[in-house]
């Protein structure tokens, strides 16, 4: 039986909330500009998503937990993007985000971007997703569209969800270039939202393109670790770290602060057309790195089989 919470984020007039979007950035950024347009068609280049837009019904979806993978791996514990749409109430649900790939689906471990049209009455559903693992050839990036070995929508042990109807509509597109500060895209992001918004969660997601410069990606081992990984220095002795090359297109979700849901407040996997991906902590490339990003706040999240036992090893 899965355990789901469900609490309305608090969003704001779009004017307001650009304005203090943008005075955030320019904190940690040479440029930024935030602005409402008009989302770019998705299923056109470089995203060839399986939907136009991000808009319609937008809502946030925490599933699981980093505590099924960390300190020991929970592998029974696997989930469905159908079902998953079900349970936020938005069947057919277009949905973007960061996970884990089922380790049962793959027999090893890797790097889920999940990019999924769910299924609905009407229509099947249609996995854009990737899948980033560790190559054995050559430990270097393995890099796959999911639909080109599988045709489920499994994911395993936890994922951050964005999910809309998938229609195309009003966004909030951010720009960002040259970062003089330290925090990354998403951190500067949601600490500008934490710092306005103070105690009431609000929560974003969506999808952004690291256009120039170069990105600190890590890839999980393809073996879960055989001893117990119980500090973030385990975690990242065992993680593989890589420098990737733009353009990486990320997608992203992350919530102003956890208001006792213990969520992950940010997550965000890249893919690229280069065979590179993974999940992002940083640009390496502050001078020359340029961000543009397709985002809307979202109007309800839904916590699903939170983890009872819990800790904050790994949430970077
Ligand atoms: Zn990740």
């Amino acid at each position: 039986c899965q355990t789901l919470g469900n609490f309305s984020l608090s969003i704001t007039l779009p004017l307001y909330f650009i304005t203090v979007l943008q005075k955030g950035l320019k904190e940690n950024f040479a440029d930024a500009e935030v602005s409402v347009v008009d989302c770019p068609d998705l299923t056109k280049e470089p995203f060839h998503f399986p939907a136009k837009g991000i808009c319609g019904k937008p809502r946030i979806a925490d599933v699981g937990g980093v505590p099924y993978l960390i300190p020991v791996a929970q592998t029974e514990k696997v989930y469905d993007l159908n079902t998953v749409a079900k349970e936020i109430e938005l069947p057919g649900a277009f949905i973007l985000g960061a996970g884990a790939a089922s380790s049962k689906i793959l027999g090893v471990n890797a790097e889920l971007i999940a990019i999924v049209q769910s299924k609905s009455e009407k229509k099947p559903a249609v996995n854009g997703s990737y899948v980033a693992q560790i190559n054995p050839a050559d430990k270097g990036c393995l890099l796959e569209k999911y639909s080109s070995k599988y045709n489920d929508c499994e994911f395993g042990l936890l994922a951050n969800l964005y999910a809309s109807e998938g229609q195309p509509g009003k966004v909030i597109e951010v720009k960002a270039n040259g970062r003089t500060g330290e925090l990354n895209f998403v951190t500067c992001l949601r600490q500008t939202l934490e710092k306005h918004y103070g105690e009431k969660p609000v929560g974003m997601g969506g999808t952004f393109i690291i256009q120039k410069g170069k990105a600190k990606i890590h890839i999980m081992p393809t073996e879960f670790s055989a001893c117990p990984l119980n500090t973030d220095e385990d975690v990242n002795n065992w993680l593989k770290f890589f420098e990737m090359k733009a353009p990486l297109i990320c997608q992203t979700v992350f919530v102003s602060r956890d208001p006792g849901f213990d969520l992950r407040v940010e997550h965000t996997h890249c893919f690229s057309h280069h065979g590179e991906g993974g999940h992002y902590h940083q640009d390496t490339s502050p001078d020359s790195v340029q961000y543009l990003g397709y985002l809307l706040p979202a109007e309800q999240l839904f916590r699903i089989d939170r983890p009872q036992e819990t800790h904050l090893v790994g949430r970077d």
